[in-house]
């Protein structure tokens, strides 16, 4: 593009473009792989065909699961068949829990059964269940706040809305139910928890999801409502009688047992040591297939990767794929990986994972030092024309990067419009049908830009500054 202006003008012009070229960290032939990478994606990425496999052949895949170990088989094959250079895993120790069945029904006054689902590692009732009565619950904070004689002996019914966003912003304020909850109720001598769903739908299903479970003497049994099946108790309780619930739920806490984070790369061809590492978690909850949470975002992430090992070279750095195992029961895959990896960190360039669905991407956050800033306006010029806006410098990169960030490992963060994400979060209802291949194309075509720019591009990112 230069050349016919070189040879009008001569070396002045000359000069200014080799000025201009070296203030900006990545080289327009890297730009140029990128766009072609970019537009390879929009056409011939098939991430949908990944996430069919991962759900249709393996399905749930709860943590310490026997769904988990067909996972992580999965995901090793998988990976070598996309043509992935190396190819392993890393075990992890997981608290593990079996699911029984969780009845729950209203007894008095108005007697109707409910839908319910056990929130994770939820303790059983006493054989034959038990029967007690409701107290109301604007949030975990009132919980918090009340005296224990109002609670003890009683239900605990935490009946806060989530507000929908396309951010997902009002998960933040809702999920503190979920997990701090049954311990709050634990505390005050309460018989059981009963939580309205964390979740924005109208569906007749409950929402499950992890609590905090750890260091509490006796745990209750701890349940989500379906939407409609709290308004239903709400509606009940405000007719002024006392309302009487009866629960069953047998679960089981088992010992804790194996898993596995899976890793795949493309090995670097100048600095292997050296790597960006893109993740999704494997694991998912036990009632629907995990297409959306977070089989969407393993399909993002391997196919990413395999585009970029078409490339007739490799890049500068290694690309690391990690798929997080035990990511829904508390990170503990990213946990053990940081500290199992504590020493090699400075080698990490930069970390990022999709675990937010299978919207579209609209925005790119970062994490970076404030000298680093223009290397994303960069991938913009590549990202912009797929609708992405730039963002903020707060990305955590997701739930499991999240844990690299604390020890200040820069990142990115591509995020995905999350309008309904929670219609179908933690569901029986989060299935493939919820999963549009258009989507994950452009999701692929950004995260290939940005993945194959932070692995190749000449100078690294530094550390960012952590807030302890
Ligand atoms: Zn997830």
């Amino acid at each position: 593009m230069l050349k016919p202006l070189l040879t009008l003008t001569g070396g002045l012009i000359a000069t200014l473009a080799v000025t201009a070229a070296q203030a900006k960290p990545l080289s327009q032939e890297d730009l140029s792989v990128a766009e072609v990478l970019r537009d390879r994606a929009l056409e011939s990425s098939d991430a949908y065909s990944i996430v069919e496999s991962l759900t249709v052949e393996v399905g749930p895949r709860r943590a310490g699961t026997e769904g988990d170990r067909r996972a992580v088989a999965w995901a090793q094959e998988k990976m070598k068949k996309l043509g992935f250079d190396r190819v392993y895993t890393e075990q992890i120790d997981v608290q593990r829990w079996h699911r029984g069945h969780a009845h729950a029904e209203v007894t008095a006054p108005f007697p109707q059964p409910l839908v319910v689902t056990s929130l994770g590692y939820s303790a059983p009732t006493p054989e034959g269940g038990l029967t007690a009565e409701i107290v109301e619950f604007s949030d975990v904070e009132a919980l918090i706040e009340a005296p224990a004689k109002k609670v003890k002996g009683k239900i605990a019914f935490i009946n806060k809305r989530m507000e929908r966003a396309r951010t997902g912003e009002g998960y933040g304020p809702a999920v503190q139910g979920r997990s701090r909850g049954m311990r709050a109720a634990a505390e005050k001598g309460a018989a059981a928890l009963l939580l309205r769903s964390v979740g924005t739908d109208s569906d007749r299903f409950a929402h499950t999801g992890m609590m905090s479970i750890d260091g509490v003497e006796n745990p209750v049994p701890a349940l989500a409502l379906s939407a409609p099946d709290a308004n239903l108790l709400e509606a009940m309780l405000e007719r002024g009688k006392p309302v009487e619930v009866k629960l069953d739920v047998h679960n089981e806490r088992l010992a804790d047992g194996p898993s596995f984070n899976v890793i795949g790369e493309i090995t670097g061809r100048e600095k292997p040591e050296e790597a960006m590492i893109i993740g999704a978690h494997l694991d998912s909850w036990d009632e629907g297939t995990g297409a959306l949470d977070d089989g969407a975002g393993v399909a993002i992430v391997m196919e990413t990767a395999r585009l970029i090992a078409e490339l007739p070279q490799r890049p500068r750095r290694t690309l690391r794929v990690i798929l997080y195992g035990a990511e829904e029961i508390g990170l503990v895959g990213a946990r053990q990986y940081v500290d199992a990896h504590r020493g090699e960190l400075d080698n990490i360039i930069a970390v990022s994972e999709s675990d937010f669905g299978a919207g579209k991407i609209w925005r790119f956050d970062t994490r970076l030092p404030e000298n680093k800033f223009d290397i994303a306006d960069q991938m913009m010029q590549l990202l912009a024309p797929l609708g992405i806006e730039r963002g903020n410098n707060q990305s955590s990169g997701g739930p499991d990067s999240s844990v690299f960030v604390a020890q200040g490992v820069p990142a990115f963060g591509l995020y995905q419009d999350g309008t309904d994400y929670f219609d179908y979060h933690h569901t029986p209802n989060d299935t493939l049908d919820k999963v549009d291949p258009d989507n994950l194309k452009q999701n692929v075509a950004a995260w290939v830009v940005m993945s194959f720019l932070a692995a190749e591009m000449k100078e690294d990112l530094g550390r960012v500054p952590t807030e302890n």
